[in-house]
C-alpha cells in the first residue's frame, strides 16, 4: 500500500507539458566557449569577435546542483553536460561530483581535452560520453572544425574514454560538400569496438552558419553509402537516433531535417547565464539564474519550471519552414 503510494505521489509530481511529453532529460551549457570553431556551429567570421559571457553571468557548480535536484521530483532522469565545450569549464569534475548519482551522467566534447580528463571524469561519476568527430583525415576535419587540432588528438581521448570505462558514443555531422566520405570511414574506423557511431543531418541551428536545405545529406542517402544495416528498435521513448545493427556494430542517425522527432521530445536546455529553454531552437529563454540569486529554494524552482514545462508546445523540427523565427546559437544554449 505504502509503495502504491508512493508510486502515485512521484506520478503526481511529474510534469508533462501540452503535448503530453514527460521532462526526462536536461542539457547544461557549461560555457559558450570553445576551442574550435566548426563552421557549421561557431563560425569563426561571426564568433572570433564574439562577447562571450563573463565569469560572474555562468551559473556557479551550486547554483546547477540546485536545479538539477529540483528537477527530479519533475521526472528528471537524465543530465548531459555540454556547451560550448564543456571540457574548458574549471574543474567540470568537480561538478560531476556534486550530482545526484541516480541519474545518468553523460557528456558531449570535441574530444580535444578528453585524453587529458577521460580518468577522472570516470571517476567523478560521468557515465557516458558522446564525442563529435566529422572526420578521420586530417584535412577535412581541420576544414569542418576550422582548427588546426587533428583527429589523432579526439581519437585518443576516445581511447582513453573506453578504457577508464566509460560508454562511448561518436557524432558525426555530415555536411554535403564537405564530408560525404566521412559516412563509411567512420563506421569502418570503429568496427570491432563498442563505440556506436551517429550520423548527424547538418541542423539549421542558430543564424550565423549559413544553412542551407541543399547542404543537408539525409539519414536516408547516409544509409545508401553503407550496406548491411538492419533496423532496431529504440531503447527508450524520447530516442534522438534512429537505430541500425551492421555486422556486430550499432549505428544511428540523428535526422532531425529530414524525420523530425519533436513528438517524444523530453529535453530542456539551461544555458550557461541560466535560462531554461524548452526547445534547441527556440528565440527566448526562460531566466532561472534571477530566481537562483534571490536564494530560491528547490521547491520554488521546481515550481517555475513546471509551470515553464506544463505550457510548451515547441516542434519546431515539424513545422520548419512555416514559421520565421529568430533562434539561439547552439554553442550557447547547449548542443
Ligand atoms: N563542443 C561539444 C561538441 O562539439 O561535441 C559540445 C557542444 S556541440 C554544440 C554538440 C553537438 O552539436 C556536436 O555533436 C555537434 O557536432 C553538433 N552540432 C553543432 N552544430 C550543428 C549543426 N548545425 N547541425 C548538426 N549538428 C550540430
Ligand atoms: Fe565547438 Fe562543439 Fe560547436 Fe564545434 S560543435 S564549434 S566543437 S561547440
Ligand atoms: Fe525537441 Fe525542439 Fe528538437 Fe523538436 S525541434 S525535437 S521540440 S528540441
Amino acid at each position: 500500500m505504502h509503495i502504491l503510494k508512493c508510486v502515485f505521489d512521484v506520478a503526481l509530481n511529474m510534469v508533462t507539458d501540452l503535448l503530453n511529453r514527460p521532462l526526462r532529460d536536461l542539457r547544461i551549457s557549461l560555457t559558450d566557449r570553445c576551442n574550435m570553431r566548426c563552421r557549421y556551429c561557431m563560425p569563426r567570421e561571426h564568433f572570433d569577435s564574439h562577447e562571450f559571457l563573463a565569469k560572474g553571468e555562468i551559473l556557479s557548480y551550486e547554483e546547477l546542483t540546485t536545479v538539477v535536484e529540483a528537477l527530479i521530483p519533475l521526472g528528471l532522469t537524465k543530465v548531459r553536460l555540454t556547451g560550448g565545450e564543456p571540457l574548458l569549464r574549471r574543474d567540470v569534475c568537480s561538478f560531476i561530483e556534486m550530482l545526484p548519482k541516480e541519474l545518468d551522467l553523460a557528456m558531449t566534447t570535441n574530444g580535444i581535452l578528453l585524453e587529458r580528463f577521460a580518468v577522472d571524469l570516470a571517476a567523478a561519476g560521468l557515465n557516458r560520453v558522446t564525442v563529435s568527430l566529422d572526420a578521420l583525415d586530417v584535412e577535412t576535419f581541420q576544414a569542418m572544425g576550422d582548427t588546426n587540432e587533428t583527429p589523432e588528438t579526439v581519437l585518443r581521448g576516445i581511447e582513453a574514454a573506453r578504457m577508464a570505462g566509460l560508454s562511448v558514443k561518436v557524432n558525426t555531422v555530415i555536411r554535403a560538400g564537405y564530408n560525404e566520405h566521412s559516412v563509411e570511414k567512420v563506421a569502418e574506423r570503429f568496427v570491432g569496438t563498442e563505440v556506436v557511431v551517429r550520423y548527424i543531418e547538418f541542423m539549421d541551428v542558430g543564424e550565423t552558419n549559413s544553412w542551407n536545405n541543399d547542404e543537408v545529406i539525409t539519414g536516408q542517402m547516409m544509409r545508401k553509402m553503407l550496406d548491411n544495416l538492419q533496423p532496431v528498435k529504440p531503447n527508450h521513448v524520447g530516442e534522438v537516433a534512429n537505430r541500425y545493427i551492421r555486422g556486430s556494430q550499432e549505428i544511428g542517425f540523428i535526422e532531425s531535417v529530414s524525420k523530425p522527432f519533436c513528438g517524444d521530445c523530453n529535453r530542456a536546455r539551461i544555458s550557461a547565464d541560466g535560462s531554461l529553454y524548452t526547445c534547441l531552437f527556440a528565440s527566448k529563454g526562460n531566466d532561472l539564474k534571477s530566481l537562483l540569486r534571490m536564494n530560491a529554494t528547490k521547491e520554488q524552482i521546481a515550481n517555475a519550471v513546471r509551470s515553464i514545462w506544463s505550457q510548451r508546445d515547441d516542434a519546431y523540427s515539424q513545422n520548419r519552414g512555416k514559421k520565421v523565427q529568430e533562434k539561439i546559437e547552439m554553442s550557447f544554449i547547449g548542443g
